[in-house]
């Protein structure tokens, strides 16, 4: 038995023949093609029926091949655990604690081809140190991008993941001041959804000309921004200050889907998150009526998003109660489905738009002379939210990611 791309080496062409092929340009699946790698690069992409051209490409009939999916919203430093002790333990933690967990989180990424991660902050900046730690880059290519402390008004919604302006600071002030080398400014300007009061919304936390001063300062700086804001007027006044994504934005209501839209600012919805919160309520309880009624909410919000063309990134906020590292994605990705995107367009929000929004530098899409970066998992297309559990090959510049991702039972020739 050979192990998928074990003959693969950079300078040598490669073949594979892929049952199903999304390419992640948000076109529905191709049946029977063969992609073929050289250099590290995809050559062709072609259907099967046009013969192996005097190849012999790897038998990967039985699986789909896309691209590998960026999950653009993070807490690399909580689990998503439902446990009140760890999660106490997990907010004052040491740092050692943190970064073991959080490698074993990154580990787990990988094993669901998850190839990119955007963290959105924590209180003691680890996952910016943990990116650090990985400064001349991962040997596996993993990228994590990090926001450092995110920024909240004092004495409102935030403290857990970032800290507040001095007093008597202004938010631009402390933006332009802050010099650690962060990928991207992360600013809350609002508070989150209530589970007992729907619909309620929070106040924004930021002035809107400080908040368009800040955005201005970290672009400056060359860093895109990030923020954190459901309820119509801050949603509103984020997107005004020219914010590069909206992160949850639930009851944000159409005119501002529309402004994203025409804008192109990227929404990261992060509708998961009702989801995993549900998983952790009593059923039948006031607050898992609550969830259910957000989650319903949120999913009839993207229906809307994709009705107006608004560009949308899959973003988990795993590390919420509930809300697991790796395998959050599949539940993101199915109610993207329940909200009425076809499979193509779901693989294109996880992975194209996440990596447009984490700058990386490849494109997420399977094109020729594209980097050979795809994932393989069993079955066909429709059983994506499940076969994503158990990703059978990672591909990165045309090499096997790490051999022990090449599980047993998939062999080369027929
Ligand atoms: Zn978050």
């Amino acid at each position: 038995m050979e192990r998928p791309g074990s003959d693969t080496r950079p300078d040598r062409p490669a073949a594979f023949h892929c049952g199903w092929l999304l390419d992640g340009s948000g076109a529905g699946a191709r049946r029977d093609v063969v992609l073929t790698v050289a250099g590290g690069r995809i050559d062709d992409i072609f259907p099967a029926a046009e013969g192996y051209q005097g190849l012999a490409p790897l038998d990967w009939r039985a699986f789909t091949v896309l691209p590998p999916l960026v999950d653009a919203h993070v807490h690399l430093f909580l689990s998503g655990r439902n446990d009140p002790v760890l999660r106490r333990r997990q907010l004052d933690p040491g740092p050692e604690y943190v970064f073991r967990h959080m490698a074993d989180r990154i580990r787990r990424y990988l094993r669901r081809g998850i190839l990119a991660v955007r963290d959105g902050g924590d209180h003691g900046a680890l996952a910016l140190a943990l990116r650090d730690r990985y400064r001349q880059g991962r040997p596996d290519g993993f990228v994590l991008r990090a926001a450092g402390r995110a920024w909240h008004r004092a004495g409102r919604y935030g403290g857990v993941f970032g800290r507040s302006p001095a007093e008597n600071q202004r938010l631009a002030e402390a933006v332009a001041a802050d010099g650690r080398g962060i990928d991207q400014v992360k600013i809350i300007n609002s508070g989150i959804n209530s589970l007992t009061d729907f619909g309620r919304q929070t106040r924004p936390q930021f002035d809107p000309d400080d908040l368009k001063a800040a955005v201005a300062a970290a672009h400056r700086r060359g860093l895109p921004v990030m923020v954190h804001a459901n309820g119509v007027q801050p949603v509103a006044d984020a997107l005004a200050a020219g914010c590069d994504s909206i992160e949850h934005g639930f009851f944000m209501g159409e005119t501002n889907m529309a402004r994203m839209a025409a804008r192109e600012t990227i929404w990261v919805p992060t509708a998961g998150t009702m989801a995993g919160c549900l998983g952790t309520l009593a059923p039948g309880s006031p607050e898992a009526d609550g969830a259910r009624r957000l989650l319903d909410h949120q999913v009839a919000q993207l229906a809307r998003a994709r009705a107006l063309g608004v560009t949308v990134a899959a973003g988990t906020d795993a590390g919420s109660p509930g809300v697991r590292h790796g395998r959050a994605m599949a539940t993101e990705l199915g109610l993207m489905t329940a909200a009425g995107y076809c499979l193509g367009e779901t693989v294109r929000c996880a992975a194209a738009h996440g990596a447009r929004l984490l700058g990386l530098d490849r494109p997420g899409v399977l094109r020729p002379g594209a980097p050979a970066d795809f994932i393989a998992v069993t079955g066909p297309p429709e059983a994506l939210w499940k076969s994503l559990e158990q990703v059978r090959a990672v591909y990165r510049n045309g090499l096997p990611l790490s051999s022990s991702l090449a599980l047993p039972g998939m062999t080369a020739g027929g």
